[in-house]
């Protein structure tokens, strides 16, 4: 089956993408758990963390930086938000193609773990 992801990033499935450069997409959750759920994943198709390599660090940081300007966009910045990146059965991923959750707009509620 083809990757959802990889889909959405060559416009070939429809999402609404609020950002976008050479290097990541961000788009909104299909199944939104608060207010705010965007995902951001990297353009290039790396499975999980599990299958980053060392060349990877500079990707990595500019999620976290796209991360910081959408929550600022979207005006969470301030009271705060949650990022996550489930990797594996354990971690509860079911879309393998990495993804950063940015999620906020609520006090989370549920406890991690
Ligand atoms: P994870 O459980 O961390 O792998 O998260 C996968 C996320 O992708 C879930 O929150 C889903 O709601 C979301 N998702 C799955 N398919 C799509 C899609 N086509 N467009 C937007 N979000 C999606
Ligand atoms: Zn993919």
């Amino acid at each position: 089956m083809p990757c959802p992801f990889c889909k959405i990033i060559q416009r070939e499935a429809p999402a609404k993408i609020l950002y976008r450069d050479q290097q990541v997409t961000a788009f909104h959750d299909s199944h939104p758990v608060a207010p705010v759920h965007i995902l951001i994943v990297p353009n290039r198709h790396i499975l999980s963390v599990n299958d980053l390599e060392d060349e990877d660090e500079l990707l990595i940081g500019h999620l976290f930086t796209v991360a910081r300007a959408l929550a600022r966009q979207e005006g969470i910045d301030k009271n705060g938000y949650r990022l996550i990146v489930n990797t594996g059965a354990h971690g509860g991923q079911t879309v393998f193609h990495l993804h950063m959750h940015l999620i906020g707009g609520q006090r989370m509620r549920h406890p991690i773990g």
